[in-house]
């Protein structure tokens, strides 16, 4: 069957020359229908009023073909009709020209670009801030729609962790960790949530604070080339999202979210201390090839400039995402601490 756009399935539609070329599809269920390349909404034929929804992104980084193969199986499930749907689906597969070469960008970081000022800028005509800005305008016109909605941005890292699965929670000013949210990201094989300290310009960070969803950076094990990721890896993960785009199971359900059971092993960490490239001087005291949740005990100098260092102090902590390779101004990485 060739439902996509005379492509057998929606990834292979994005990849290759005409990703824009639109496509409407009708089941017994639901209807899915393009809103811009690489970006489909699914909508239950019989939509309830208040219905909860879903926002699921992946390839916002081109390599991290993992979660983009996942998701494109669910779309091929959900197409042929062996995915029931009852609540309304937005799919998004961020950066096609990097998913195409498989590299993480172009020319800048796309997750760094969710930003208001890039929404609302008039002139936008680079690759990576031209899609953040249209990513965005479809969220936006999504969640006005469907404002009771999740959002999880589903990634790969480019290092080993000593923990393989995360989520980033990004930080909203007075507000906590569901524990509904606890519980079906734990039944989706996440270990541990990272509670963000400071506003950021990711596209969880744009959902949840522009748009007021639950959302969270999902972060689901190594990057590998398409075609070489194990679908068992991502197994629980696939079972929670297909549980939750039909409405089966109330552990899964996000009208009737469920209380943690003893079952929920997630670990909590709070950001401590976020690494920026300072510029010229900076240095960071971290092997770039470090896994993710490596501990640094007390008194440890992490960096320095000619100006400043930034030390642990008392208890240790745990560094993700360390990489000194990023432009002046950018992050370098995240310091944590258990709760
Ligand atoms: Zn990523």
């Amino acid at each position: 069957m060739s439902l996509f756009a005379n492509h057998t399935t929606f990834l292979a539609l994005c990849l290759s020359d005409h990703p824009d070329t639109p496509f409407e599809i009708t089941t017994s269920g639901c209807q899915i229908r393009t809103r811009g390349a690489g970006i489909v909404e699914i909508l239950p034929l019989q939509a309830e009023a208040n219905t909860p929804a879903l926002m699921l992104s992946a390839g916002i980084h081109g390599n991290e073909t993992g979660p983009i193969e996942l998701l494109d199986r669910l779309l091929s499930a959900i197409a042929d009709g062996r995915q029931k749907v009852r609540i309304p689906v937005l799919i998004v597969f961020g950066h096609l020209p990097a998913m195409r070469v498989q590299k993480r960008f172009l020319t800048t970081n796309l997750n760094r670009l969710f930003t208001t000022s890039i929404l609302t800028s008039s002139q936008v005509a680079e690759t990576e801030p031209a899609r953040a800005q249209e990513i965005m305008q479809i969220s936006v016109d999504f969640a006005n729609r469907y404002p009771d909605f999740t959002h999880y941005d589903l990634h790969t890292a480019i290092r080993d962790s000593a923990i393989e699965k995360f989520a980033l929670y990004p930080f909203v000013a007075g507000r906590a960790l569901p524990a509904s949210q606890k519980q079906l990201l734990s039944n989706a094989g996440v270990e541990a949530i990272l509670i963000q300290n400071k506003p950021s310009s990711t596209y969880s960070a744009f959902t949840s604070s522009v748009l007021k969803g639950e959302s969270f950076t999902v972060e689901l094990g190594k990057v590998k080339p398409f075609g070489k990721n194990d679908p068992r890896r991502l197994s629980k993960l696939e079972n929670v999202l297909t549980a939750l785009i039909s409405a089966d199971t109330p552990m899964t359900n996000l009208a009737t979210p469920a209380t943690p059971n003893e079952n929920c092993k997630v670990q909590i960490f709070y950001v401590c201390h976020e690494i920026i490239n300072t510029g010229d001087t900076f240095t960071l005291n971290i092997p770039e090839d470090i896994a993710n949740f490596s501990a640094f005990d007390d008194g440890y100098e992490v960096w320095r400039d000619n100006r400043q260092s930034y030390r642990v102090e008392g208890s240790p902590q745990y560094i993700v995402f360390p990489n000194s390779k990023v432009e002046p101004g950018q992050r370098a990485g995240l310091l944590i601490k258990p709760a």
